[in-house]
């Protein structure tokens, strides 16, 4: 028997609509959210015999190869806001590179000044970047000119690659890293620079290993980054191989272990005042092309990004971009003698989702980095340094009572590293 449609039968249809019609909207709102990420990684090994950076004391050209260096370029989009992200196995971008590179790959791009981080993992085993031909020798001349164009291709490919990803973060720790301001008092007491380059095994090191993984829509892995506080100096100032050294063997290990579809760039924590455990000095233990140390700590800590990695179950497809930039004035240290008593640095601050960025133009020392982990808003932080510019040493304002290195050679006064902290969670919260 037929039923006409009833009061309730109506009432019925209309909800059946009006839900519908809500999952409708909701599938458009998530579909305009979705993230979207094209990687893309670069061979930049140089083809002929370079300086190499980081250690004023190797003047030679480099004998051959221990492990290549690359560029890896993470490049994120929503709703037309970008984040490149461009991981290097270079030392950083000193001698002005960084401020030329960022106009060239801004301009090229079109993008704004807070939607590009160009990092270093810091290692000292690779060229030295120069843009004066009275400043370097003519090989690395050409190696950086030929790096610019090779950044460039490569964050086009990662740009032009871009498509729907689900992203996720996990945190491991590492014993990779180590606090290097090692006390040495003489028999006289404390002597009047007290503080070495070496090993402070009970002094802050930051442990933990930041990983965030990006899948396509399928769940393949494209991309696990990473975020770990050393200087890639297991090599040390008598190495004259090319290397990525801890860092960039950490991003060889990982890329090993995962599978070659995937790229894994590395960024380096807050590690001004963090040496790999072990470096080989005064001499090479072994001959013949064998090093085992950086290997050995590359193969550890890539060990504990692949550990992380596996246990990131929950992955999410939306991914809000917002990023933010400041040049920020600083003070000058006091004994600075010139007429410009400010000096500045370059803060980068960035979300993809609920990972948020957050890079410096400089060495922050590792106490800083921690302190800005703890305090964001964010559940993860990848705190990066060497990123879009050089300034040099941050180090906290009790180090200057202790003297040191990171001291002995900082542009910047004790009260700035508490300036940096406050900027930071400024920009972490406007996120
Ligand atoms: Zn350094």
């Amino acid at each position: 028997m037929q039923t006409k449609p009833t009061i309730t039968h109506r009432w019925i249809l209309a909800a059946i609509m009006f839900l519908l019609l809500a999952s409708f909207n909701i599938e458009a709102q998530e579909s305009a959210d979705v993230l979207h990420a094209g990687v893309a990684r670069i061979d930049i090994t140089p083809k002929e015999p370079v300086t190499l950076s980081g250690y004023g004391s190797r003047k030679d050209l480099s004998k051959g190869v221990h492990d290549p260096l690359s560029a890896r370029v993470v490049a994120f989009e929503n709703n037309g806001k970008r984040l490149v992200l461009v991981s290097t196995d270079l030392l950083g971008f000193y001698g002005g590179t960084a401020e030329q590179f960022r106009k060239t790959i801004l301009a090229k791009f079109k993008l704004q000044p807070d939607e590009l981080f160009l990092t270093g993992i810091h290692t000292h085993s690779a060229p030295t970047l120069t843009l004066d031909k009275d400043k370097g020798h003519e090989n690395n001349l050409k190696y950086t000119k030929t790096l610019e164009g090779k950044l460039i291709r490569v964050i086009a490919e990662a740009l032009d690659s871009t498509a729907p990803v689900r992203i996720g973060a996990g945190i491991g720790y590492s014993p990779v890293g180590c606090n290097r301001r090692e006390v040495r008092l003489d028999g006289a007491g404390w002597p009047k620079e007290a503080i070495k380059l070496g090993r402070n095994p009970y002094g802050p090191t930051d442990k933990q290993v930041l990983v965030a993984k990006i899948a396509n829509a399928d769940g393949a892995p494209v991309a696990v980054l990473f975020d770990y506080a050393t200087h890639a100096t297991a090599l040390g100032p008598k190495n004259y191989r090319i290397s990525g050294d801890v860092l960039g063997l950490a991003e060889q290990f990982v890329e090993k272990i995962l599978g070659p579809d995937l790229i894994a760039p590395a960024f380096a924590g807050a590690s001004g005042d963090i040496d790999p455990w072990y470096r080989i000095l005064p001499e090479f233990n072994t001959e013949s092309g064998w090093i085992p140390e950086p290997v050995l700590l590359g193969t550890l800590l890539g060990e504990e990004v692949v550990h992380v990695y596996r246990n990131i179950k929950q992955t999410s497809p939306a991914g809000k971009i917002e990023t933010a930039f400041i040049k920020l004035a600083l003070p000058k240290k006091p004994d600075d003698n010139s007429n410009d008593k400010t000096t500045y640095l370059n803060i980068t601050a960035a979300r993809a989702g609920d990972i948020a960025f957050i890079g410096f133009g400089c060495e922050m020392c590792t106490e800083i980095g921690m302190a800005i982990k703890a305090a964001s808003p964010f559940k993860h932080t990848f705190v990066i340094t060497h990123c879009n510019g050089a300034a040099g040493y941050l180090p906290t304002k009790d180090m200057y009572k202790e003297g040191g290195y990171e001291v002995r050679t900082s542009p910047f006064a004790p009260q700035a590293a508490g300036m940096v902290i406050k900027q930071s969670l400024k920009m972490l919260y406007q996120l």
